[in-house]
């Protein structure tokens, strides 16, 4: 499936709020952060445009579907879900996306994007109750436990490695220190031993900390 391969910080500039798309970087060195790249991309970025009703929808959509790292198609079916169920679509919407296995795998802590978890989904180093999960889009439910292959916890890249610059050494941090370090939401409890997250109830729409209007994507959809 068509997935958006180009430079990343540009879609943050786009929506003009920071998407944190790129882990450690989008706390240290963010474009965002400089003047140049808090105006739109393109040659027209810098002229400020009056936004039509239409286009703020659309904006608060395209965010959250960016956030995610959903695309269209499965954006629309996560909202036809959400209309289809119980309660306040919007926040339906939200939980639905929270509850995916990629975003688990980043609240946990394992990776420092979303879309570094997706990889790790991919590449099968993950288990949902103790058995292989690759499908990044899996959507978990209460009670679920998540946790790391073996092999994978031998790896260079969860437990990190040593540089030696000029005589000293430097510890270049892997995953398992950013798991260990992480905050988790109140709907997850970790296992730093064991190296595990479950979900001790789904997430509600106070546990989503993301700047979203979800009311202005349903009102994008119900035109
Ligand atoms: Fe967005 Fe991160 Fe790039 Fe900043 S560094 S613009 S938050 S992707």
């Amino acid at each position: 499936m068509a997935r958006y391969t180009g430079p990343v910080c540009k879609l943050c500039r786009r929506e003009g709020t920071k998407l944190f798309l790129k882990g450690d970087r989008c706390t240290t060195k963010c474009t965002l952060d400089t003047r140049h790249g808090s105006t739109a991309p393109g040659q027209h970025g810098a002229i400020s445009k009056k936004q039509k009703e239409y286009g703020i929808h659309l904006r608060e959509k395209q965010k959250v579907r960016r956030y995610y790292g959903v695309l269209e198609r499965q954006f629309v079916n996560y909202f036809e879900k959400a209309a289809r169920s119980k309660g306040m679509t919007g926040e339906n919407l939200l939980v639905l996306l929270e509850r995916r296995l990629d975003n688990v795998v980043y609240r946990m802590g394992l990776a420092t994007s979303r879309k570094e978890a997706r990889q790790l989904v991919l590449h099968g180093h993950i288990l949902v109750n103790g058995k292989k999960a690759d499908v990044t889009s899996m959507l978990l439910k209460a009670g679920d436990e998540v946790s790391v292959n073996e092999r994978f916890k031998n790896s260079k890249k969860f437990l990190g490695t040593q540089k030696v610059v000029g005589e000293k050494e430097h510890k270049i941090p892997g995953l398992l220190d950013n798991f260990r370090s992480a905050i988790v939401p109140k709907w997850l409890v970790t296992d730093k031993d064991k190296i595990s997250a479950k979900l001790i109830s789904l997430p509600t729409r106070k546990d989503i900390d993301l700047d979203i209007n979800e009311r202005l994507i349903v009102e994008f959809y119900s035109k």
